[in-house]
């Protein structure tokens, strides 16, 4: 776990910073001490030494006065004039033990010996009394010496004995013994340890005596040569302060020396209470810390920890915010924007999972939602009916409101939808929505009560809109197994609803397979315009101001050999859907040209106006060949008129303006067709380069017996007039009607009652006896 190791890492820093400064102040400390402590011994040493040396001095010089009074005592040089040597042993012994000496030698003046004592017995072992030492007490009296004797070292006190004249050398000696040298350490105020050395030239040190373990001493010394200055050196595993205390180098080359030595760690003692309490201290204070930064780490880690382990759950798809104690540091900074970042990333997340599922203008689930709800639907149910319902003149609407105004009527489309089929709409398309009935039986009831939900208008931002719903409808199973299947069929449905008078058709597959044959009528369609199948019959319109026929409109007509005459309402919208209205326009814009020319050349000046779709006026390259097509045929511009739908211009308001510009700057008077119909406000066509409005046939064909149609007629001609537009009225059936239409000021009016869309011939014919014919 990476929170564990940086927790760890932290305590360890700690501690480390700790211990480095605890073994800094230790070390300083144990330097001073240690030093201090040394050169305390040192001092010791040397005090000790002196010490030492004024010791064996005095013991010298009472010795020796002792010794000198001796000399001159009368008895003692009378025992000595005998040749009595026990009388003289005897004397010797006497005084040996009086002077406390160890040793006792007496030899005669030449130097042989009379007599020798040591520790009170007669031995024939005996210093020798070097002749400097015979001349000093010859002329002091007294001369002392420290000498060694069998492995012993003595403060020798030589003297003569005169009678006057000297008789003989009378020594004694004390020893250096252990005695001595405990004698002497009790003198020191430290507790040193003392040992008396002596050596031969430069040979190996021996240990006369010490206070303690001369043995050990001696060993040691075989491989040390202990050196006059104070020095440490390790002995019987403990270090000591060593120092030579050099007593006497005589010339025979005899060495003797006092080595003092102190063990060190009896100097450090004392700083052992001292040394406890800072070990205790620093054990103490290290446990602190360390429980003191395991809590600080695990304050410092725990919320990283924390955000560590969401930040995992956040891989996982789990997005949860982390909880904080600590308040204002920067871990809380960081916990905060983490959760900032979460809240962030949920919220995008979400967004983004739920535009893959809805529609972005209306939040409704979408078709790939739709798609999945019809697949759950075949899994769980064993049958279901899919309806499609959609919303009529939506291109049209999409002209007069704006996007939000739209989305909103979409919305309100749905919900009311949504509430009378009792279940989850789905957007399926831009004007189609989809929802599934359980129960067949109901299917019905449902598309019937949608149907009904919308003769009341919608009521969007203060606008009054009547939208219009068609729907279709799919089995399950029967129309389809699996969910492309019944929504291809839906659609199906949905195209025959379009035109069914109860406003929703089931699914037939006897008109789905007309359908495809219907789809073949394309190719014969094209087949037809190349053939002569395919012309045009000619419509007057006749202008109730002059009274005459200055225009006609152009329209279909297919005589097809098989199917005989077939309807333009049956092939047109097809044509459209299928793409093939351009071969229909390219055909019907040169024929119409044709004929316009060839109509002027005999004096006949009559305009043709044909009929553009949706198609023609997303193309823009219509206005090159229609001027190619007018140059062609030499045809000025005003002899062509063209028509329009509302809905045409208003699928692709833009596109379809640049193109109606162009076509209105190249001379050419643009009609709106089926005026009334539409959603748009005269306002609306305003902003169009158009010069004429037709009233759509409905409007008209019944004028002679509807009220409403007279107000309605009359009103849009007036504010036709208002906005400076021509208007035509067509569909004109009875007399009744043009007197209507004259009355109202209508400019232009088209009929069967004027005529029938004519074959030229026959249109030639009959405006050759109308008293409409042109002038
Ligand atoms: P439209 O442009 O509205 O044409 C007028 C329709 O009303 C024509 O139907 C015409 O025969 C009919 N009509 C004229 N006077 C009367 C009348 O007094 N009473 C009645 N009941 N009907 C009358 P048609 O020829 O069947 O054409 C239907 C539609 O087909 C046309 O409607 C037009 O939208 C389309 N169409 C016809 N020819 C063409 C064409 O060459 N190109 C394109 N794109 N569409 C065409
Ligand atoms: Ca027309
Ligand atoms: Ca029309």
């Amino acid at each position: 776990m990476p929170a564990f190791r940086f927790r760890t890492k932290l305590t360890v820093v700690y501690l480390a910073l700790f211990l480095a400064v605890m073994g800094i102040i230790l070390l300083a400390f144990y330097r001073s001490v240690t030093t201090n402590v040394e050169d305390q011994t040192r001092e010791q040493l040397d005090a000790s030494a002196r010490v030492f040396e004024r010791i064996v001095n005095y013991r010298v010089k009472t010795l020796g006065e002792s010794v000198s009074a001796l000399a001159q005592d009368y008895g003692f040089r009378q025992a000595l004039g005998t040749d009595d040597r026990p009388t003289v042993i005897s004397a010797l012994q006497n005084q040996a033990r009086r002077l406390e000496a160890d040793m006792a030698v007496i030899t005669d003046i030449e130097g042989s010996p009379i007599a020798s004592l040591l520790d009170g017995e007669v031995t024939s072992a005996m210093p020798m009394i070097s002749d400097d030492m015979k001349q000093l007490a010859e002329r002091d009296g007294v001369a002392s010496k420290l000498v060694s004797l069998d492995g012993r070292i003595f403060e020798l006190v030589v003297t003569v004995v005169r009678a006057p004249v000297p008789i003989a050398w009378l020594a004694f000696g004390i020893e250096l013994d252990k005695a001595t040298a405990q004698e002497i350490k009790s003198l020191s105020p430290i507790d040193l340890e003392i040992g008396f050395l002596y050596r031969q030239g430069q040979g190996q040190y021996h240990v006369a005596a010490a206070t303690s373990n001369a043995d050990e001493l001696g060993g040691y010394l075989v491989l040390t040569k202990p050196r006059e200055e104070a020095f440490r050196a390790t002995f019987l595993d403990q270090e000591h302060m060593f120092r030579r205390q050099p007593l006497v180098t005589g010339q025979d080359g005899e060495e003797i020396s006092a080595l003092l030595y102190y063990s060190m760690d009896a100097a450090l003692a004392p700083y052992d209470p001292l040394v406890f309490t800072m070990i205790t201290v620093l054990v103490l204070s290290l446990l602190l810390l360390i429980a003191g930064s395991v809590v600080v780490a695990r304050g410092v880690t725990k919320p990283l920890t924390d955000l560590a382990s969401a930040a995992q759950q956040i891989a996982k798809g789990r997005y949860e915010e982390v909880e904080t104690e600590s308040r204002g540091d920067e871990v809380a900074d960081l916990t905060s924007s983490f959760n900032q970042m979460i809240s962030a990333v949920k919220e995008r997340e979400n967004k983004i999972t739920f535009q893959a599922y809805h529609d972005v203008e209306t939040g409704l689930r979408n078709r790939l939602m739709f798609d999945r709800m019809i697949d759950q639907e075949i899994d769980h149910s064993d049958s279901f009916v899919l309806v499609l319902a959609e919303v009529q003149q939506l291109p049209e609407l999409r002209t007069v409101l704006n996007h939000q105004n739209i989305s909103e009527l979409i919305k309100g489309v749905a919900r009311r939808i949504e509430k009378v089929a009792d279940t989850e709409v789905a957007r399926v398309s831009t004007e189609s929505f989809g929802f599934l009935v359980r129960d067949a039986e109901e299917a019905e009831t449902r598309a019937s009560l949608v149907l009904n939900s919308f003769l009341t208008p919608f009521d969007v931002a203060d606008i009054v809109i009547d939208a219009g719903v068609k729907l279709g409808l799919v089995k399950f199973p029967g129309d389809g197994e699996d969910s492309a299947t019944l929504l291809r069929h839906g659609q199906a449905a949905l195209d025959k609803g379009r035109g069914a008078p109860r406003g929703f058709a089931w699914y037939d597959p006897d008109r789905d397979s007309s359908q495809k044959a219907r789809l073949s009528m394309m190719s014969e369609l094209r087949g037809g315009l190349k053939n002569g199948e395919v012309k045009f019959a000619y419509q007057p319109k006749l202008d109730l101001a002059s009274g005459k026929i200055t225009a006609v409109e152009a329209l279909i007509r297919w005589i097809s050999p098989t199917r005989g005459f077939v309807p333009p309402d049956d092939f047109i919208p097809m044509a459209e859907r299928t793409g093939d209205i351009r071969h229909v326009t390219d055909w019907g814009l040169r024929k119409a040209i044709e004929q316009a020319a060839e109509w002027r050349e005999s004096g006949l000046n009559l305009a043709v106006a044909i009929n553009l779709s949706t198609n023609d006026l997303m193309n823009h390259n219509l206005p090159a060949q229609i001027l190619a097509l007018l140059r062609e045929y030499d045809l000025p511009a005003v002899f062509l008129k063209l028509e329009v739908t509302e809905s045409a211009v208003m699928h692709d308001m833009t596109r379809a303006l640049d193109v109606l510009n162009m076509l209105s700057a190249m001379g050419l008077a643009l009609s709106i067709d089926d005026y009334g119909t539409g959603y748009s406000s005269l306002s609306y066509i305003k902003k169009l380069p158009v010069g004429e409005i037709k009233i759509d046939k409905s409007f008209v064909l019944n004028l002679a017996k509807n009220d409403e149609d007279n107000i309605l007629v009359r009103s849009t001609i007036e504010l036709g007039h208002n906005l400076g537009l021509s208007v035509t009225a067509e569909g004109v059936e009875d007399e009744e009607s043009v007197g209507r239409l004259r009355e109202y000021g209508c400019d232009v009016i088209q009929g069967y009652h004027i005529a029938r869309p004519l074959p030229p011939a026959e249109l030639e014919e009959f405006l050759k006896e109308s008293e409409y014919g042109p002038a």
